[in-house]
């Protein structure tokens, strides 16, 4: 079910389980800001996610909440995996889904990026 309203962060979450390494994750990048992992469901020849450390709901809750180091390592984490992972070159996609209505399904910030060929019009 999508996530509704603006919940508080509720740390159970599947990702913040995998935060605390209570569930596994195929890992891309890890550093003080921000954990990246693959998706168990790719959408695309790579699609990973990039998760902050800390305890935010979704991209505004983010961007609003975090102070402006942590927001700036995070993105600057983003650009690693995607360094990492070998996509900049021939480009990738950044995706962010918040809330009901644009099917937010896990209720902590998360980022896909999505590449490894053309991709379509519209993923996730
Ligand atoms: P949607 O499922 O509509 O894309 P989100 O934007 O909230 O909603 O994305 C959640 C993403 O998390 C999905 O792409 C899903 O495949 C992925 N996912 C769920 N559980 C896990 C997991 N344990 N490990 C890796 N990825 C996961």
């Amino acid at each position: 079910m999508p996530v509704s309203g603006r919940p508080p962060y509720d740390d159970g979450n599947i990702f913040a389980r995998i935060l605390r390494g209570e569930i596994p994750a195929r890992k891309v990048h890890e550093d003080d800001h921000a954990l990246a992992f693959h998706d168990i469901a790719p959408q695309a020849p790579v699609h990973v996610l990039v998760i902050p450390k800390g305890p935010y709901v979704s991209a505004a809750d983010f961007l609003t909440k975090a102070d402006a180091e942590t927001v700036a390592g995070f993105w600057r984490a983003v650009a690693e995996v995607a360094r990492k992972l070998g996509l900049e070159d021939a480009g990738y996609r950044l995706l962010t889904n918040m809330g009901h209505d644009a099917g937010q399904e896990v209720p902590h910030f998360h980022v896909h990026v999505f590449g490894g060929g053309p991709l379509g019009p519209m993923l996730a």
